[in-house]
């Protein structure tokens, strides 16, 4: 664990009353550390969370050589008989059904029909479509007697699929570090696993900080305002796969303000505040952050949320040692190092901003997810926005399809850092860089979008 002072001492002039963005990840990349207790766990409880271990394929997928189509399913190198306008025709044997092999032995002008799945007979490599050809049926019985395909329709080994030609045996499947999303829970199931080995999810406490903040539920009084940062935070966190631990409003006092962050520091690996980092007369959150811990404060070239405090909160060991314990490895426990504090802004949108650009990728080291950053589109401006150079901008922007088929973006109204509205009104956060101008209308401009699909 290295201290704040030696992440300094290892960035090229660090200085915390003018971060930039980059500086700002540059330093929490080397404060943060993975867990290191592992959870095996079903796979209909693992999406979501990290693997901690590759998967090896135990077998092949598909097992068998399969049909990929309904058809008939024939010795390919009979169409090499075949005269370039002239047609193939076949006797239909019988009938391969998925789930099991059908056993017999066709000669040459035979085929079989075949269902999507089923196992490729002994010998046979194609499968033309039902659809490709005519079929001829017995008069008086009805039942499938012949095909005829014309020359050009298939050629020797379509619509097969290979054995092994998904995942063959003893290939990397997943790695260790990935995201279990829905597809890499539906390719471990394909494998017959029935568990995973993951990290264990991440634990992150949050409260609200402010004398003027109302809990739901609170009557409205003059000069307050209803909590939104405690709603933001828990939804961005759970989306992200973590534990969250519900820590309410908690007043600009400072006893109380000292035993909401004992007690977040004794449960979570991660505490995330927001309100009372800023100058205020009444931030009593920093002078907290101080005693209790290690900790930083940041003012950062970026608008929204400029001054934000990250370190580390230590906490008294009789309260760590009541957490919840069950751990399948035993490996020292990161939370050992106390708790990473994320001091956020206290205007609604500094909160969500702060978190999408610089928390949401330090949980996800500390998850031991392989750093992926969010692909950023690149959209075409509708509008003409006005931008210093000197800070990293990020407007509350919709993106959509042009008529062309291109990427397009409109900012969706008011920027001011509480403005929500704007906020819930967005598709994804429109990146203006540190050294960026003004951008005229057309201009190509980087997005992130707010999540995934799946
Ligand atoms: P602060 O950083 O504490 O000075 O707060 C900045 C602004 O954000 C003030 O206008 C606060 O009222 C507002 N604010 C702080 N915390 C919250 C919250 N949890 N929900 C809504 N607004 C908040
Ligand atoms: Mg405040």
């Amino acid at each position: 664990m290295k201290t704040l002072e030696q992440i300094a001492a290892n960035l090229q002039g660090y200085d915390p009353q003018s971060m930039t963005a980059a500086d700002v990840h540059a330093f929490l990349a080397q404060l943060v550390s993975p867990v290191r207790e592992t959870r095996e766990l079903p796979l209909f409880d693992a999406l979501g969370r990290v693997l901690a271990q590759d998967v090896v394929s135990p077998l092949d997928v598909p097992p068998h050589d399969n049909s990929a189509m309904d058809g008939y399913a024939f010795d390919g190198r009979q169409l090499a008989t075949v005269a370039a306008n002239g047609s193939l025709t076949l006797q239909v044997l019988g009938t391969a059904f998925a789930g099991k092999a059908w056993q017999g032995q066709l000669a040459r002008g035979q085929c079989v029909k075949i269902m999507t799945g089923a196992i490729m007979p002994d010998g046979l490599d194609t499968v033309v479509p039902q659809e490709l050809v005519t079929l001829q049926r017995d008069a008086t019985t009805g039942k499938e007697q012949s095909i005829q395909l014309a020359a050009g329709v298939v050629h020797p080994g379509d619509n097969r699929r290979l054995r092994g030609e998904d995942l063959a045996l003893g290939r990397s499947a997943l790695q260790k570090g990935e995201l279990l999303t829905p597809a890499r829970l539906g390719l471990a199931a394909s494998l017959g696993l029935k568990q995973l080995m993951t990290w264990r999810a991440l634990r992150v406490a949050y409260f609200s900080t402010g004398d003027e903040i109302l809990s739901l539920g609170d009557a409205p009084r003059e000069g307050a305002v209803y909590d939104s940062n405690r709603y933001t935070i828990f939804g961005l966190l759970t989306r992200l796969g973590c534990e969250v631990i519900d820590m309410g409003v908690v007043r600009d006092d400072p006893p109380q303000l000292e035993s909401a962050f004992v007690q977040a520091a004794g449960q979570a690996d991660a505490i995330i505040t927001s309100g009372g980092v800023s100058v205020g007369e009444a931030d009593y959150t920093k002078a907290m952050m101080k005693k209790l811990g290690d900790v930083a404060f940041w003012r950062i070239a970026m608008r929204p949320g400029r001054p934000m405090a990250v370190g580390r909160i230590f906490c008294d060991k009789s309260v760590a040692s009541a957490r919840e314990s069950s751990v399948d490895s035993y490996e020292q426990d990161s939370s050992s190092e106390g708790a990473v504090v994320f001091g956020l802004p206290g205007n609604p949108v500094a909160v969500m901003v702060t978190f999408l650009a610089f928390v949401r990728p330090a949980l996800l080291q500390m998850m031991g997810a392989r750093a992926t950053p969010a692909p950023m589109l690149q959209a075409h401006s509708l509008e003409v926005i006005r931008k210093k150079p000197g800070r990293t901008e990020y407007q509350r922007a919709w993106v959509s399809n042009a008529p062309n088929g291109q990427l397009q973006v409109r900012t969706t109204g008011s920027q001011g850092s509480g403005v929500l509205r704007s906020m819930a009104e967005a598709n994804g956060l429109l990146v203006l860089a540190h050294d960026q101008g003004n951008i005229a209308v057309g201009d190509v401009v980087s997005v992130m979008m707010f999540e995934g699909v799946v």
